[in-house]
């Protein structure tokens, strides 16, 4: 890697309360990358995004963005440095049509109303052809396409994305992962978490297993493939 990381986690110790959860997890994402994170359920890896956004602040180590040094920074500080979290559970409105909770995104931008909707139906077709639905009523890909919409109305520096696959077709979540190689294409720097998705191997620039609060591997996807089919399915993959 040359230059500086768009993200970089040096040493982290973070946990909840008295319970030490990552011991010690180091990672550089570079600019303009994708960086899958794997691991099993429990292994630290949505707390590791959550340090990231600054959600939780680490006990030890230190989280840099661009170079700089942001440890304690609140999330809102670290939304206007250009950190963007889409979350797990596709935090968007349910209650409201696909065309308010766009409007939703319109607050933390400068774009218009009419230039999300067109960034974000351009992206996603299917979001434009349901724009009076209620969110709640759409299924899974769906809503996770609007939930995605919320990065391209940000345009952030960095994108963390919490398991945007969970629970969805194949077809769907290829659809997603095109998306994802987009924004890096772009520019913008992904770090990515999911269980074991092929998909995010298939999209990642670089990857890394963590088990147990710790990073148990890390390198190019096709390594990292073998290590986890290896280590998870006993090589029989
Ligand atoms: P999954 O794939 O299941 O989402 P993960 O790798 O993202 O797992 P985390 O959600 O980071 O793992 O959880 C790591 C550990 O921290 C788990 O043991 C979990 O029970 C614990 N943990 C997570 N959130 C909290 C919380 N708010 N309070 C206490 N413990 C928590």
């Amino acid at each position: 890697m040359t230059g500086t990381a768009a993200l970089e986690l040096r040493d982290i110790v973070a946990g909840y309360g008295r319970i030490e959860v990552l011991h010690g997890v180091s990672l550089a994402v570079p600019v303009g990358s994708v960086f899958a994170l794997l691991g099993p359920n429990g292994a630290g890896k949505s707390t590791t995004l959550q340090i990231c956004s600054g959600k939780i602040r680490p006990s030890r180590g230190c989280v840099h963005i661009a170079g700089a040094h942001v440890n304690g920074a609140a999330p809102e500080a670290l939304a206007k440095a250009g950190v963007c979290r889409i979350p797990e559970g596709r935090g968007i409105f349910p209650n409201l049509t696909v065309a308010e909770n766009l409007r939703m995104w319109t607050y933390a931008t400068d774009l218009s109303l009419r230039e999300v909707q067109e960034k974000a139906y351009a992206r996603f077709p299917r979001l434009g052809e349901r724009r009076t639905q209620l969110a709640g009523t759409m299924s899974g890909g769906e809503q996770q396409m609007l939930a995605m919409s919320r990065a391209l109305v940000a345009d952030p520096g960095v994108l963390l994305l919490d398991e945007i696959s969970m629970g969805l077709a194949p077809l769907i979540v290829a659809e997603l992962y095109e998306v994802v190689r987009a924004l890096a294409a772009e520019g913008i720097s992904i770090l990515l978490v999911e269980q074991f998705a092929r998909t995010a191997l298939a999209v990642a620039d670089y990857a890394a297993v963590m088990t147990q609060g710790r990073i148990a591997m890390v390198g190019q996807p096709a390594d990292v493939a073998d290590f986890v089919s290896e280590a998870y399915l006993g090589g029989a993959a």
